[in-house]
């Protein structure tokens, strides 16, 4: 379904991005896989041997998403090493969960700039590339950005965020051919949510009528639909993977 595509996907190297590399390489497609820091290394090139295993080109770039620099280099990268950018796959977020109480400036700040900012940095620059082929965005927001959650009031925020910033850039470039949509999954299975309470995981299963988490690879299955021409007439979307969480 990728097969001759370029993906760079933002905090690729764990969770639900390394799942949605896996997935893309397996369809078809070169991969750049991104990661912030250093304890990621030996991942990183762990999984681009992986990922060369299944046929396909990989790289991987470390980049602070949330510095436009930083940005500017891990897309230009991208199309140094392989010619173009196809598919853009916006997954790098950080948690600082905290009661609005007690949060600090930092605290929010942080959040808002990786989770956020990190988005604008890297469409900013993979947009303008993407213009001569067209392409693929995919943004990672969180059904926490459609309800809201107690203590998360920052990340809420950016997650939401991300939400008004998908339909206006897809807007912007529906005429271009270049789609933007965005993915609001639920409670999965990842380091992320490993590290909350057993207390807080066995409240928040009480409200998905699936009554179970979900698993990275069913994000990375609505990625793929997302980057593939089997979307091919669905921009601006938000599409929720939550197992009825938040409906
Ligand atoms: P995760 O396991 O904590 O992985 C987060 C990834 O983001 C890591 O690969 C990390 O790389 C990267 N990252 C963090 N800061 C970065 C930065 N400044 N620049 C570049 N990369 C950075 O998280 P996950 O659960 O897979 O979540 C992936 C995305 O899905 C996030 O946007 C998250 O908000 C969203 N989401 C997750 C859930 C869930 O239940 N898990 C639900 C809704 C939405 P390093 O480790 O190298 O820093």
């Amino acid at each position: 379904m990728l097969k001759g595509k370029v993906a760079l996907i933002t905090g690729g190297v764990r969770g639900i991005g390394k799942a949605i590399s896996l997935c893309f390489a397996k369809a078809g497609a070169d991969i750049v896989i991104n990661y912030n820091s250093e304890k990621s290394l030996e991942h990183a090139n762990q999984l681009v041997e992986e990922i060369q295993g299944l046929g396909v080109k990989a790289l991987a770039v470390k980049a602070d998403v949330s510095q436009l620099e930083e940005a500017k280099n891990l897309v230009d990268t991208t199309i140094n090493t392989f010619g173009k950018i196809d598919i853009l796959v916006n997954n790098a977020g950080i948690t600082k969960d905290m009661l609005l109480l007690r949060m600090t400036e930092e605290e929010f700040d942080q959040v808002l700039a990786v989770n956020l900012k990190g988005i604008f940095n890297c469409s900013k620059i993979a947009t303008k590339a993407m213009l001569k082929t067209g392409g693929s965005i995919i943004n990672m927001s969180s059904v926490v950005g459609l309800s809201g959650n107690v203590g998360q009031s920052n990340y809420a925020a950016s997650k939401a965020g991300i939400i008004g910033f998908t339909k206006s850039v897809a807007k912007e470039f529906a005429s271009r051919k270049i789609r933007v949509n965005a993915i609001a999954p639920g409670f999965i299975q990842t380091d992320m949510t490993d590290a909350l309470s057993e207390q807080v995981k066995e409240a928040t299963l009480k409200n998905i009528p699936m009554k179970r988490l979900g698993q990275v690879n069913e994000v990375a299955q609505v990625a793929l639909f997302l980057a593939s021409d089997l979307s091919s007439y669905v921009t601006g979307e938000v599409v929720r993977v939550d197992g009825g969480m938040a409906m």
